[in-house]
């Protein structure tokens, strides 16, 4: 079979699984009828010939590990960058790629994850010197990714990162005069187009990952066909398109843009032999968990494994286990384990770990969430573990609110999982559910607009200038009471009025709209004059903004958790880190007292520089920045302010329940208010894992809920 290149000597048998009908599965790329099935492109023949670079080196980890500024001027390492540039499934398209670009104003790209696309289309671009007339624009779901590939881009073109080739992401930027190539994330595009809704400065905007749905990425399909439309007809300075995925259902895309033309690169994705469990798992960490040792005692060394677990604190956890369990002597016969966590917050450095190449003799596990679905690429992966989950945003209806909650992926997402196996050469993928589960799941993601809390990104849309909602161009619209919720809670923080069918911002909203963070935090820092307390509630802000502070070493829970009783405050979790964070400054940022009192310096450091980031729209927007000192009570008024909808009542019986939904939830045992039973607590978040959480709360008075939204509380009937 062409691509066949070596066939694993030994399949693991591993118990619990039955193998899929066939030997082995082609991964379905959905395919258009734009253009006929064989409609693939590039020269097959040149493209198998070439060798796929086996090891990815990352030598701007180990020259320049703290990100940052690098230039490599090693004429070695530049030939062996061209030699994996030239090696890439995209090259023998490019000039055929490029002919589409030149005739089309928009256009399609699908090509499997590791093809070239993100890191290399650009730079063709750059080559023709298609950006004479304005930066090229590359947007991507998440930070990291537009981080690390900007990195490797400026590592590719030999030049500095923040020259020719930049990055914005929230609350961090390395862009210059001369940056032509700028990997954004779509967020960050989103909120440029408030300044400036026709995107003038750029003269391609690349939508990447657009199979990932995102808020922002939806609305900036909306936004960017406006742009382009306007720009024809009004500047005729156009604006060229590219729409970009792994996979999509790229009729309905293709649809939107106008019929627009929809390429295929030819991957190289090799056969996976798929497994699928017997039976219905109770328990899917402790089914992956033992798929993976299956696996390790079968499998020859460097036969690395990709394992698709939820979240950080889960992937954590079973990070530690594996590393614990490896050490039994009754593994020692085994090759040597090595277990890297990867998830979007965690450090760039220790992110890098997971391209190393496995020394002989050792394997190399992953734990990822859908980060490496089609965000990275990892090498060396011959097996995949799919849990067949993923921690997915969801709106509560009827509440202002989000809850993260691990469910179900899709039948699209799972075979992007599965494709992670066959990358290099053939692979298998152990799904960790049953072949009727995996058909009862949905085929195609729910995209996040229809699934999430709408407040910010109405905000946004009003702020561009599009005051009817309804009748903006969604790919896929929310529904009308979606729309309405989301209005109503706008208008309850103050931030919008209705006039006859359109939306008009406040002076409140202007504001709201100019801080990169969700409406009901900007709104509580524009309250902070009124409480006299902004200082105190722009760090709260900015610690929320950032990772955790806390380090909770397993099996050192205890002993961290009484080294910070310290600073435990009554009042619950904000004041306590607002305390944390007074105290880490007054130690001069010092990293062994923060090492000492198990807390993240890193994290603490970004909310250091996030805060700045923040005091800065103040200014701009004559915000008075003024401190309560110890006041700590005007403080948790300024938060509910904001975040009043998230409140619960105690009730007969010490459970909780929340005010908007009316539905049950807990304290969760992280909270310095475990264990206690305060009357009303507001959260700032809900977390659903088997139990619905209250994560990070404080201590609020009835009576101050009333006098923040009397109409709001009027209809809840809460004592006071
Ligand atoms: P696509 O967008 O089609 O998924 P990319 O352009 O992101 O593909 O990646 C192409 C190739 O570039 C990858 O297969 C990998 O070999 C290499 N690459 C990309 N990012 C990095 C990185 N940060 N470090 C090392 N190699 C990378
Ligand atoms: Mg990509």
């Amino acid at each position: 079979m062409a691509g066949f290149q070596e066939p694993l000597a030994k399949r693991p048998k591993i118990e619990g699984y039955c193998r899929f009908n066939s030997k082995s599965t082609h991964i379905p790329i959905q395919q258009s009828p734009v253009r006929n099935v064989n409609g693939y492109f590039g020269n097959k023949q040149h493209s198998s010939n070439i060798p796929v670079p086996k090891s990815i080196n990352t030598p701007q980890g180990k020259a320049n590990g703290s990100g940052g500024i690098h230039s490599n001027r090693n004429t070695d390492h530049l030939k062996n960058l061209f030699k994996q540039r030239s090696a890439l499934p995209i090259f023998p398209a490019r000039s055929r790629l490029l002919e589409e670009l030149k005739k089309s104003d928009v256009v399609i790209v699908i090509g499997e994850t590791g093809s070239g696309k993100t890191t290399q289309i650009p730079q063709y671009l750059h080559e023709e010197r298609w950006d004479r007339k304005g930066t090229i624009c590359i947007t991507q779901p998440r930070r990291v990714a537009a981080i690390t590939i900007a990195k490797r881009v400026a590592e590719e073109m030999n030049t500095n990162l923040g020259g020719l080739v930049g990055y914005s992401v929230r609350f961090e930027e390395l862009v210059s005069q001369s940056t032509k190539l700028k990997y954004v994330t779509d967020g960050m595009l989103l909120r440029e187009a408030i300044s400036d809704p026709l995107l003038s400065k750029y003269s391609w905007i690349i939508l990447d990952e657009a199979h990932e749905r995102t808020i922002s990425t939806d609305v900036l399909f909306g936004i960017v066909k406006g742009a382009q439309k306007s720009r024809k007809i009004v500047a005729g300075d156009p604006l060229k398109v590219i729409v970009m995925s792994a996979t999509m259902d790229v009729d309905h895309f293709s649809n939107y843009f106008n019929k627009c033309p929809v390429l295929y690169i030819e991957g190289r994705q090799h056969p996976v032999e798929m497994f699928y469990a017997r039976e219905k798992q109770e328990d899917y960490i402790l089914a992956t968990m033992s798929t993976v040792f299956q696996i390790h005692k079968e499998a020859p060394p460097q036969h690395d494994i990709l394992v698709f677990l939820t979240g950080q604190e889960e992937i954590d956890s079973v990070t530690h286990s594996i590393r614990q369990i490896a050490k039994d002597s009754s593994l020692q016969e085994y090759p040597k384990l090595r277990v890297y966590p990867l998830y979007a917050a965690l450090p760039a450095l220790q992110q890098l770990d997971v391209f190393r190449e496995t020394a002989s003799g050792e394997r190399k596990i992953i734990i990822s969430t859908n980060i490496a679905e089609t965000s990275v690429t990892i090498p060396g992966i011959r097996y995949v573990v799919d849990s067949g989950r993923a921690k997915i945003r969801t709106y509560i209806p009827g509440s202002g609110f989000d809850v993260l909650k691990v469910k179900k992926i899709s039948q699209a997402q799972a075979w992007q999982r599965t494709g992670r196996a066959g990358r290099e050469t053939s692979g298998c993928c152990y799904r960790a559910y049953t072949l009727n589960e995996f058909n009862a799941m949905t085929v195609n993601p729910v995209p996040e607009i229809l699934r999430s809390n709408l407040a910010s990104v109405i905000l946004q849309l009003v702020a561009v200038g599009i005051k009817n909602i309804l009748t903006f161009d969604f790919i896929d619209k929310p529904s009308a009471l979606h729309v309405q919720q989301a209005v109503e809670h706008l208008s309850l923080l103050g931030a919008i009025t209705l006039r006859s069918e359109t939306l008009e911002l406040t002076e409140t909203g202007k504001k709201m709209a100019q801080f990169p963070i969700d409406p009901r935090y900007a709104k509580i820092i524009l309250s902070g004059p009124e409480y006299g307390c902004t200082d105190e509630i722009l760090t709260i802000v900015a610690v929320l903004s950032s990772e955790s502070i806390y380090i909770n070493p397993s099996g050192k829970k205890d002993v961290a958790a009484n080294t910070r009783r310290k600073f435990t405050s009554v009042e619950g979790d904000h004041i306590t880190m607002l305390k944390i964070f007074r105290a880490f400054k007054a130690s001069k940022e010092n990293k062994v007292w923060a090492h000492e009192n198990y807390l993240n310096h890193r994290n603490l450091m970004y909310a250091i520089a996030v805060r700045k980031q923040l005091v800065q729209v103040c200014q701009r927007c004559d915000i008075s920045i003024v401190s309560c000192q110890q006041n700590f009570d005007s403080v948790r008024r300024c938060i509910v302010a904001g975040l009043f909808t998230n409140v619960a009542e105690l009730q007969f019986g010490g459970k909780y329940i929340t005010l908007d939904t009316k539905q049950e939830a807990t304290l969760h045992p992280t909270s310095v208010l475990f264990g206690g039973k305060p009357a009303y607590v507001l959260f700032s978040e809900l977390v659903v894992t088997g139990k619905t959480y209250m994560h990070i709360n404080s201590v609020v008075d009835a009576q101050w809920l009333y006098e923040v939204a009397p109409e709001y509380f009027r209809k809840r009937h809460i004592k006071r």
